[in-house]
């Protein structure tokens, strides 16, 4: 990547274009772009020709980086719960729309804005890596209570209440499963979520649906760029033919990925009010 920058803008899409003598804007690097947005660099490819160009005062690019900087250096559940994907995306997004008024360049009043749960990511991580991996090794990487891809070491009994980083206290869990069981000990949740066993069956086969679509884009992808690098042209017969085939396919995972975050929220809401239910017959048995 250092290859393609020069001063505060990221120039060009690869080395082969450069020595083709091809323009830079005529080409669109998604890793390229993404890179740029969460580091408040100027991309100048073909991403830059749609869009507004992307001017940020000093301060906001300093600031951008100062947090990009703390993101690097934050404790690994932090690096678990907000991939580099997500966080480059969401940084992008707010140096867009805010950048003009953007307050702060703390990492931890960012993300607690983004409505991460700021005290947990940053304490109580008192596992060490060797930990976190044999756990995610043992479970193979799926979370124990829907059964999609999990990264997510998750203390079954909150260590808020308990203090409790035994293994036997370890599970793996997704970072949806995560976040949505909280501090709910243990039983609790797995009493009420059992009731969305069908909801998860359905997120387990979109997970799956999504993972292929995304393979056969990358193949299309890999396609499109083999064919224009090699005649050094972006016009080059068949291309647009791709192009069209990789937003259709595109459009399909976006549709896929809609219809998952429907039922992820339907169970998020149900759980919600379920243990709010809980709670309410703790407090008021005996009356
Ligand atoms: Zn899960």
């Amino acid at each position: 990547m250092a290859d393609y920058i020069t001063d505060a803008a990221v120039q060009s899409v690869c080395v082969l274009c450069r020595r083709h003598g091809v323009a830079a804007a005529d080409f669109a690097n998604s890793a390229a772009q993404l890179f740029a947005q969460s580091t408040a660099l100027t991309y100048q490819g073909a991403a830059k020709t749609t869009g507004t160009p992307w001017q940020f005062t000093k301060t906001a690019r300093r600031q951008a980086e100062g947090i990009v900087d703390s993101y690097m250096a934050a404790p690994p559940a932090v690096l678990e719960n907000i991939t580099p994907e997500i966080f480059g995306n969401r940084l992008w997004r707010m140096l867009q729309t805010e950048h003009e008024t953007w307050p702060q360049g703390d990492l931890r009043v960012v993300l607690a804005s983004w409505g991460y749960p700021v005290e947990t990511l940053f304490n109580q991580n008192t596992l060490d890596l060797t930990t976190r991996q044999y756990i995610r090794e043992k479970y193979r990487h799926i979370c124990q209570y829907c059964g999609r891809y999990g990264n997510s070491v998750d203390h079954m009994d909150p260590v808020s209440h308990s203090g409790n980083n035994n293994i036997a206290n370890l599970t793996l869990a997704c970072a949806e499963c995560n976040q949505l069981k909280g501090d709910m000990p243990y039983a609790d949740f797995m009493r009420i979520d059992q009731t969305t066993a069908p909801l998860k069956a359905d997120l387990r086969r979109l997970e799956k649906t999504q993972k292929a679509l995304k393979q056969h884009l990358l193949d299309l992808q890999g396609q499109l760029a083999a064919l224009t690098h090699q005649a050094a042209d972006p016009t080059a017969p068949g291309a647009d033919a791709l192009r069209q085939k990789i937003k259709e396919n595109q459009d399909l995972v976006d549709q896929s990925r809609a219809d998952s975050m429907k039922i992820s929220q339907l169970r998020g809401r149900y759980v919600q009010s379920q243990w709010t239910v809980a709670q309410y017959r703790e407090e008021t048995r005996g009356w």
